[in-house]
């Protein structure tokens, strides 16, 4: 079957047309930036591939003017797409590198819905909330707690979580929509992501020691466990 298909939200499929890709990813994977695969980013990351990209925001169900939290800004392509869908965006990204180099990239676009936050994605952006919408692009091992107060009456969460009856070695992507202070669960598709690591990494030395061949030779491991 045709994955495409799946995506009827045309607002959704015209913003990702909007949002060039290659503006996204390092200059070695730019050459397979049209190809609906996820790519390495560096630092063990991955951009998903865009079909999830469309399927995640599709489930969000936005309608514009909506403030939206995204957890894994990683290389900012999908918070391109949550700004086209004119949302306020706000992302919060761990690694301070991606974090850098998605703020560029996104500036370079000339967004001015979107804020972005260097920071731990456990603890979700509590002064900005609530949020109508909330994108985990990073698989937890459980929920966070902090993402669901900060989601609003009727708000929807969508986030992949380990799957209990392991019927796959992935995730499932879940749909929570908060429903009289009560999130209520959904399952939506099998996936498969980066893990959501606790803490900013702004203390953590393997980041600040990356170097560009062992970058390159870490990467190989991260593009398999991106989303199948
Ligand atoms: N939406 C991104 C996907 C990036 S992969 C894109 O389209 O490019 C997931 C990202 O989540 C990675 O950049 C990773 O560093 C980040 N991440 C993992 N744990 C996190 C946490 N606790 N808080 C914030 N970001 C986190």
């Amino acid at each position: 079957m045709d994955l495409w298909k799946r995506i009827t939200d045309s607002r959704v499929l015209s913003a990702l047309k909007r949002v060039d890709r290659e503006r996204f990813v390092p200059e070695n994977v730019r050459q397979f930036a049209s190809e609906n695969r996820p790519l390495p980013i560096g630092f063990h990351q991955t951009i998903s591939q865009p079909f999830i990209v469309a399927f995640m925001t599709q489930a969000l169900s936005l309608t514009g003017g909506e403030r939206v939290l995204e957890i894994g800004t990683g290389s900012g392509f999908q918070t391109a797409v949550l700004a086209e869908l004119g949302v306020s965006v706000f992302s919060v990204e761990r690694i301070p590198e991606l974090h850098a180099r998605a703020s560029h990239a996104l500036t370079l676009c000339g967004y001015q819905n979107m804020h972005l936050l260097c920071g731990d994605g456990y603890q979700g952006w509590a002064s900005e909330a609530p949020f109508d919408a909330i994108l985990v692009t990073a698989a937890p091992s459980s929920l966070p707690h902090a993402l669901v107060e900060q989601l609003a009456e009727g708000g929807r969460l969508v986030i992949p979580l380990a799957d209990r009856q392991a019927r796959s070695a992935g995730e499932i992507l879940m749909r929570f929509t908060k429903r009289g202070g009560v999130a209520e669960s959904e399952e939506l598709l099998p996936v498969r992501f980066v893990p959501m690591v606790h803490g900013d990494a702004r203390a953590n030395e393997s980041c600040e020691t990356e170097g560009s061949e062992r970058e390159q030779d870490e990467d190989k491991g991260a593009e398999d466990r991106e989303e199948e």
